[in-house]
C-alpha cells in the first residue's frame, strides 16, 4: 500500500457525511452541551440512527488499509465540537483496548456491547490512569487477584479520569496481576459497569470538553468471571513467564499500540484548530477597525497564514503516522507521538490566536473560539502529556533509554 495524499472515493464520502453531521447537528448544539456539562445522549442517538455511531461503522473504518478513514472522521466531528465529538468517539478507547488485547470471541462479544444498539446506544470507558499513575503507568496500584476456586478475578483499586466514567456500560480496566514485574505485570479486563463493587465518583467539573463525562471509578473487591481477562489466562501466563525471564516484549507491544492510536487523537486536535482558524479568518475579513477589515493588517493576515501552515503540517504528520500504523510499519522515530505532540500544540496555539484575532468578543462565551481554546488544552495532557511525547520521541531518535 503506497502513501497517497489523494482520498479515495469512500474516504471523500465519509468526510462529506461526517462534515454534514458536524455542521447540521453537532455545531448548533455545541454551546448548549458545553454549558450543561452533560453527556449529549440525543446527539449520540442521532449519530447512531444514521449509522455514524456504532460497532459496524467503527469496525469498517478500522479496516481501511490506508489508515486514513478514522482520522478523517475524527477531524470532521471535532471540527463540529470537541466535547460532543469526544462523547461520540470516546468509546473508541475501550473498543481499541478490547480489540488489541482480546480474543476473537471477546472482541465479538464485547465491542458491540460498548456501542449498544441503534435504538439504545451505549458508551464504553477505558480505565488505565490512577491518582498516582498518570504519566507513570508503571506505578499502577489497582490489583487483580485470581481466585482459582471460583475461576474469578477480584479487582480492587481506584481509577482516575475515566472518559465516559459514570455513563459507560462497559469498562476496560487495567490492573496489576504481578506487582514484582512492574508495568509488565499488568493485564486488562473487560467488565460490566454495573457489576457489584464498582462505584463511579462525581462527574468532574472541567476546563474544557465539558460535554464529555470524566469521573473516577472505584473497584471494591469486584468479582468478574475468568473470561473477563482479555486474551485469556494461558496468554497471560505465557506473557508473565517471558517477563520473569527478562524479556521486554510486552512493553514494546504496548508502545507500538500507543504509536498507532496517537494519530487519531492528533486528528481530533486538528479538527479543533481548523474550526478556530476558519472562524477567525471569516471574522478578520468582516471586522472593520480604523476603517478597514482587520485582515488588511499584516499582523493579522500573516498570523492567519501561519495558522494554516501549522494546521496543515499537523494533519500531514497525522496522516503519515496513521498510514505507517495501518500498514504495520515500524514507527522507529515515534511518528505517532510526533503527530499527537504537534497537533496538540497547534490546537492550543491556534485557538489562543483565534481569540486574539476576535479581540474582546473572542474572550466571551457568545463566540465559539473561547470554547475551542478550552477544549484544545486537553490535547497537551491526555493520551500522554506533551512531555511524555517528547520523552518517547527523544528515546526513539537517540536509541537511548533516557529517564
Ligand atoms: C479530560 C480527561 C480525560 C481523560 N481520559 C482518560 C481515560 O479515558 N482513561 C485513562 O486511563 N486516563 C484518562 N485521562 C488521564 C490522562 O491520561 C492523564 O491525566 C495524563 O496521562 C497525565 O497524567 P497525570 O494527570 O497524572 O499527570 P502527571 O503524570 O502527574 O504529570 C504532571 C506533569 O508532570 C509532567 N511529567 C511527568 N513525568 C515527567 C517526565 N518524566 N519528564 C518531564 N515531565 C514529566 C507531565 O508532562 C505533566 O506536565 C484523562 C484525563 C483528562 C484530564
Amino acid at each position: 500500500m503506497t502513501f497517497s495524499m489523494e482520498l479515495t472515493e469512500e474516504q471523500r464520502e465519509l468526510q462529506n457525511w461526517a462534515h454534514a453531521f458536524a455542521e447540521e447537528v453537532i455545531r448548533p448544539a455545541a454551546h448548549e452541551w458545553d454549558e450543561r456539562e452533560e453527556t449529549p445522549w440525543p446527539i449520540i442517538q442521532e449519530a447512531a440512527k444514521i449509522g455514524l455511531y456504532g460497532y459496524e461503522i467503527m469496525a469498517t473504518l478500522r479496516q481501511d488499509a490506508t489508515g486514513q478513514s478514522y482520522p478523517i472522521l475524527c477531524e470532521e466531528l471535532f471540527w463540529g465540537d470537541a466535547g460532543i465529538g469526544m462523547s461520540i468517539m470516546g468509546t473508541g478507547l475501550a473498543a481499541a483496548g478490547i480489540a488489541s488485547a482480546g480474543t476473537t470471541e471477546q472482541i465479538f462479544e464485547w465491542v458491540p456491547r460498548c456501542y449498544g444498539t441503534e435504538a439504545e446506544p451505549a458508551v464504553g470507558g477505558f480505565c488505565s490512569s490512577e491518582p498516582e499513575a498518570g504519566s507513570d503507568v508503571g506505578n499502577m496500584r489497582t490489583r487483580a487477584r485470581y481466585d482459582e476456586a471460583t475461576d474469578e478475578w477480584v479487582i480492587s483499586g481506584q481509577k482516575a479520569w475515566v472518559t465516559n466514567g459514570g455513563v459507560a456500560s462497559v469498562l476496560v480496566v487495567q490492573a496489576v496481576v504481578d506487582p514484582e514485574l512492574g508495568s509488565r505485570g499488568q493485564a486488562a479486563f473487560v467488565v460490566e459497569a454495573g457489576t457489584p463493587g464498582i462505584v463511579a465518583g462525581n462527574r468532574l467539573k472541567k476546563h474544557g470538553l465539558r460535554a464529555s463525562a470524566t469521573a473516577d471509578i472505584f473497584f471494591d473487591d469486584v468479582r468478574v468471571p475468568g473470561s473477563a481477562l482479555l486474551g485469556g489466562k494461558d496468554t497471560l501466563d505465557e506473557k508473565l513467564a517471558r517477563a520473569r525471564e527478562g524479556e521486554r516484549t510486552g512493553g514494546q507491544a504496548a508502545m507500538a499500540t500507543f504509536e498507532r492510536t496517537r494519530p487519531t487523537v492528533g486528528a481530533m486536535a486538528v479538527g479543533i484548530a481548523r474550526a478556530a482558524h476558519e472562524y477567525a479568518l471569516e471574522y478578520a475579513k468582516e471586522r472593520v477597525v480604523f476603517d478597514r477589515p482587520i485582515i488588511e493588517n499584516q499582523a493579522i493576515s500573516f498570523l492567519l497564514a501561519d495558522m494554516a501552515v501549522e494546521i496543515d503540517a499537523s494533519r500531514l504528520l497525522v496522516r503519515r503516522a496513521a498510514w505507517l500504523g495501518a500498514t504495520r510499519q515500524p514507527m522507529a522515530r515515534a511518528e505517532g507521538s510526533m503527530s499527537k505532540l504537534k497537533a496538540g500544540r497547534t490546537a492550543v496555539w491556534a485557538t489562543e490566536r483565534a481569540i486574539q484575532i476576535l479581540g474582546g468578543v473572542g474572550y466571551t462565551r457568545e463566540y465559539p473560539v473561547e470554547r475551542m481554546h478550552r477544549d484544545a488544552k486537553i490535547y497537551d495532557i491526555f493520551e500522554g502529556t506533551e512531555q511524555i511525547q517528547q520523552l518517547v520521541i527523544a528515546r526513539a531518535i537517540s536509541g537511548l533509554r533516557l529517564p
